[in-house]
C-alpha cells in the first residue's frame, strides 16, 4: 500500500557542484569527460538519497535545462544549430548560451556564432527554460541515447526507475512558432516519436513512465484540450504504464478532461488542489493509480504530517495499492539539504524541510499508511511539537504588526494631491532640465567591494572600517556622476549584496540559509531569503548611506529601496498566512523607510518593483486579484510622502500590455523600464492607455558590454517622443549597472548625457 515516488530532484548538487563544473568547462578549464563524470556522480548521489522511495526519477538531471534536453531528445534543434560537427553537448551549450563554439570550448574551434535560444519562466516558478522553436516544416527524430544511458546507470545501481519526460502537448505549448504557423499542426509529427520512445523504455524494462502535462493547470482553449485527448488516445494502448503528472495549481475546467485521458495513472497537486483530488477520486476509472502530491514541493516548510494523514486515510482505504504518494511537484524548486546549514537560527530551523527532509516526510506518511500511525509515533509527535512551536512563536506573531496592518486605511494608499499638482511642486523644487538623466541605482559591484563585504562578515574588518570604505565608494560614485553631468544621482548601492537580501537582513521576520540555493537557469542559482514571521523594521535601513551621498552634492540623490512585492516574490514566504497579508506587512516596513528618507531631506525616492509582473498567477482569472493587492502594497509603501517628494519606480522587463492599468494605479511620479531592445515599441501600450505620469524608457541594454553611441540613444529617444510627450520623458539605462565594469559604464553614460543635451538643444 502507498507507493512512494518523486517527480524530480534538485540537480545542482548540495554545494552547487554542477554550477562550478559547468562554468569550469565553459571557461576551458576542464574537459567534456570531466563534466560528464561529475554529472554521473551527482546522479548517483541523488538517486542514493532517494533510495528509500519505491521509484526514483530518471531524466530530471540536466546539464542546463530539461526543456532543452527534451528538444534534443526529440531532435528539434533550431536550424542555426543543425550543422554543428563537434560534440553534441557543445552544440547544446551553444543553443543554451548563444556562444560561438570557440567560447564554448577551446578544443573545438569553429567561428560560427549563433544566438541563444530565448529563455522564459517555467510556469509560475523562478526557473527559466530554453523555449523550443518551431516552424511549419519542423521535423522530429528520436535521440534517446542520453536518457537510456541514465536509465541504465540507475538500474545498474539497483534502483527501481521511473523515467520522467515532458509530455508532447506541454512541449508544443511551451514552444514558440518562429514563422507564425500553428504549433498544433506538428502534433501528428511529434506523437510517433514519443510512441517510439515509449517502446524503447518498455524494452529497457521500465514499467512506469511519468509524463508531465502541467499545462493542465492553465486555461486551455478547445484546440489544446483536444490535442491532449488526441495525444493520449494515440499512446493507448501504451507499452509502458503512463503516470500523467500535473502540478502548480488547480485543474478546474480541465479536471474532467484529465479524468478521461486513457492513462494508467494520474499525479495531482494536493497542496493547491486538494478538493479536486476528492472529485477526481469519483471520476477515475476502477484500475487507475492516483498519485497525490501531499508534500509541498515549492516551499521550505515542514508538512503537518498528522493533518496529511487524516486527510489521506479515507483515500488510502478506498485506493489501497492504487494510492501513490509524492511531493506536489519536482523538488527542483527547493534547496537540497537542511542538514548542511550550520548557522541557521535554531528556532526557525526546526520548522523547515528542504528536499532531503521532504522525502523523509514522505516516507513517514507511507509508513503510517502501511503499518499504522503507531509505527511512526515518535516521528509524528516530533513533527507536531515543531509545528506547535512555530504556531506559538513570539517571533512569528507580533501583535503590533497585526495591529498596524489592521490600521491600514485607504488614505494611506493615496498621494495627497493628484499628479499635475505634484508635478508643479516637484518641478519647482528639483528644477530639472527637459529630458532629465538618471540611472537605475547600482554602479559596478567591483571585486574590491565584494572583498570588503566578505572581510566585514568574517570579522576581519570592523564595522567602522567597513563603513568608511563604503563611504569612499559612494563618494567615488557621486564624483563620477557629477563629472558625467547626470541630473538625478544615486549612491550606487555599493553596500548591497543583493536587492532583497540587503533589506531582509535588516528586517525582523527573515532568516538566511548558507546553502539554500535553487537553480534559476543554467548555472545560475538564487538563494531566496526565508520570510518566516511578522515583518517589522527595527531601524532605518538605507538612510545613513543616502544622506551621506546627498551631503556630497547639490544635485538630488535618489533614495533607493526594494518594493514590497519584489521582497515577497523573491523570498520563500510563509504558508501560514496569505501572500497578500505578508505583502502588506512588507509594505508598512518600506513605508517607514520612505518616510525616514523624506525626513532626511531626500527629495527623490525610487522603489524598485522588478518582480511585480512575474508574480502574476498562472490563471488569468486570478490576475485582477493579484494586481489589486500588489498595487495596494506598493501604494502603501510609496504614497505617504508630501507632494514635493518625487517617487520613482523601476521595472526591468518590457511587457506591460496586461498590467498597464495596474502600473497607472501605482501612480509613481516616474517609472523607469526596460525598452532599449524593442526600439521603443513597447511604449505604444503607455501611449494607447494615455499613461499620464513621467516615463524613463531604458536607452541601452545593460546586459551586454556594448557601449551605445550618442546617435543610437538620440534615435531611441526620438522614437520614444513619437509616443510620449517629450516633457514626460527621462533618459536612463534599462536597469542597474552592478554587473558592468567602470570602463563600460563611464563611456556609455557619457554618450547618454550627450544625447540628452543634444535632444534638449533641438527643442
Ligand atoms: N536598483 C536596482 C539596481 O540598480 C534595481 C535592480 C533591478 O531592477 N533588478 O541594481
Ligand atoms: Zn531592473
Amino acid at each position: 500500500m502507498a507507493i512512494t515516488h518523486n517527480l524530480g530532484y534538485p540537480r545542482i548538487g548540495a554545494q552547487r557542484e554542477l554550477k562550478f563544473a559547468q562554468e569550469a568547462y565553459w571557461r576551458g578549464d576542464s574537459s567534456l569527460e570531466e563534466l560528464e563524470r561529475l554529472g554521473a556522480e551527482l546522479r548517483a548521489q541523488h538517486w542514493q538519497q532517494q533510495a528509500a522511495l519505491d521509484f526514483v526519477p530518471v531524466g530530471d538531471f540536466s546539464f542546463y535545462d530539461q526543456v532543452l534536453d527534451t528538444s534534443f531528445l526529440l531532435g528539434n534543434l533550431p536550424e542555426r544549430a543543425q550543422h554543428f560537427h563537434g560534440a553534441e553537448l557543445d552544440n547544446y551549450f551553444r543553443i543554451a548560451r548563444g556562444r560561438s563554439a570557440q567560447q564554448v570550448h577551446a578544443e573545438h574551434p569553429c567561428q560560427c556564432d549563433i544566438h541563444a535560444g530565448e529563455m522564459t519562466k517555467w510556469f509560475d516558478t523562478n526557473y527559466h527554460y530554453i523555449v523550443p522553436e518551431f516552424t511549419a516544416t519542423t521535423e522530429f527524430s528520436l535521440h534517446s541515447e542520453r536518457l537510456l544511458a541514465q536509465i541504465a546507470e540507475a538500474q545498474a545501481a539497483g534502483h527501481r526507475v521511473k523515467p520522467t519526460i515532458i509530455g508532447p502537448v506541454t512541449y508544443l505549448y511551451l514552444g514558440k512558432s518562429k514563422d507564425g504557423s500553428d504549433k498544433l499542426a506538428l502534433l501528428h509529427k511529434i506523437l510517433p516519436i514519443y510512441a517510439q520512445l515509449l517502446e524503447q523504455l518498455a524494452a529497457a524494462g521500465i514499467e512506469w513512465v511519468q509524463i508531465d502535462e502541467p499545462i493542465l493547470v492553465t486555461e486551455l482553449d478547445e484546440a489544446w484540450q483536444q490535442a491532449l485527448r488526441v495525444a493520449y488516445q494515440y499512446f493507448n494502448p501504451s507499452p509502458v504504464k503512463l503516470l500523467l503528472a500535473t502540478y502548480f495549481g488547480r485543474l478546474e475546467d480541465n479536471l474532467h478532461l484529465l479524468s478521461q485521458l486513457p492513462v494508467a495513472g494520474v499525479h495531482m497537486d494536493a497542496i493547491n488542489a486538494r478538493d479536486e483530488v476528492t472529485t477526481l477520486l469519483t471520476l477515475l476509472p476502477q484500475h487507475s493509480v492516483l498519485s497525490v502530491g501531499v508534500i509541498n514541493g515549492r516551499n521550505i516548510w515542514k508538512t503537518d504530517l498528522q493533518a496529511a494523514l487524516t486527510w489521506l486515510a479515507p483515500i488510502a482505504a478506498q485506493l489501497g495499492e492504487r494510492l501513490w504518494l509524492a511531493p506536489s511537484c519536482s523538488l527542483l524548486h527547493v534547496p537540497m539539504d537542511l542538514a548542511q546549514e550550520q548557522h541557521l537560527d535554531a528556532e526557525v530551523r526546526a520548522w523547515l524541510a528542504f528536499a532531503v527532509q521532504k522525502l523523509a516526510e514522505l516516507s513517514i506518511l507511507a509508513q503510517a499508511i502501511k503499518h499504522g500511525s503507531d509505527s511512526v509515533a515518535a516521528e509524528l509527535a516530533a513533527n507536531q511539537r515543531d509545528l506547535a512551536a512555530r504556531r506559538a512563536s513570539a517571533r512569528v506573531h507580533q501583535p503590533r504588526v497585526a495591529q498596524a496592518v489592521n490600521a491600514i486605511t485607504a488614505d494611506m494608499e493615496r498621494r495627497r494631491s493628484a499628479y499635475p499638482v505634484r508635478l508643479a511642486l516637484q518641478a519647482a523644487s528639483l528644477s530639472l532640465p527637459l529630458y532629465p538623466t538618471t540611472t537605475i541605482g547600482s554602479f559596478p559591484q567591483t571585486t574590491s567591494i565584494r572583498a570588503l563585504r566578505k572581510q566585514y562578515k568574517t570579522g576581519e574588518l570592523s564595522a567602522a572600517a567597513y563603513e568608511a570604505a563604503i563611504q569612499q565608494e559612494i563618494a567615488l560614485c557621486i564624483r563620477e556622476q557629477e563629472t558625467l553631468g547626470l541630473d538625478v544621482l544615486v549612491h550606487g548601492e555599493a553596500e548591497r549584496n543583493d536587492m532583497v537580501e540587503y533589506f531582509g537582513e535588516q528586517l525582523n521576520g527573515y532568516v538566511f540559509s548558507q546553502y539554500g540555493w535553487v537553480q534559476s537557469y543554467g548555472s545560475r542559482c538564487v538563494k531566496p531569503p526565508i520570510l518566516f514571521g511578522d515583518i517589522s523594521r527595527p531601524n532605518a535601513m538605507t538612510v545613513q548611506w543616502i544622506r551621506y551621498a546627498q551631503s556630497l552634492t547639490d544635485k538630488p540623490v535618489k533614495g533607493m529601496l526594494t518594493g514590497p512585492v519584489t521582497l515577497l516574490n523573491w523570498s520563500f514566504v510563509r504558508d501560514d498566512q496569505s501572500r497578500e497579508l505578508t505583502c502588506y506587512q512588507l509594505a508598512l516596513a518600506v513605508r517607514l523607510e520612505v518616510l525616514d528618507l523624506e525626513r532626511a531631506d531626500i527629495q527623490v525616492i525610487q522603489i524598485d518593483e522588478a518582480a511585480l509582473r512575474e508574480g502574476l498567477p498562472l490563471r488569468q482569472s486570478e490576475w485582477q486579484h493579484y494586481l489589486d493587492w500588489t498595487v495596494k502594497s506598493f501604494c502603501i509603501s510609496a504614497n505617504g510622502v508630501q507632494d514635493h517628494t518625487q517617487i520613482h519606480t523601476h521595472m526591468c522587463y518590457s511587457e506591460f500590455n496586461d498590467i498597464i492599468a495596474a502600473i497607472a494605479a501605482m501612480d509613481a511620479d516616474v517609472i523607469t523600464i526596460e525598452t532599449s531592445r524593442s526600439d521603443m515599441e513597447l511604449l505604444d501600450v503607455f501611449d494607447e492607455f494615455a499613461y499620464p505620469n513621467d516615463i524613463g524608457p531604458g536607452v541601452y541594454d545593460i546586459h551586454t558590454p556594448n557601449i551605445p553611441s550618442t546617435e543610437q540613444i538620440i534615435h531611441l529617444m526620438q522614437q520614444a517622443a513619437t509616443r510620449i510627450p517629450a516633457k514626460r520623458l527621462w533618459v536612463n539605462p534599462d536597469c542597474g549597472l552592478k554587473t558592468r565594469q567602470w570602463s563600460e559604464v563611464l563611456p556609455a553614460l557619457k554618450n547618454m548625457v550627450e544625447a540628452a543635451a543634444s535632444l534638449r538643444a533641438e527643442v
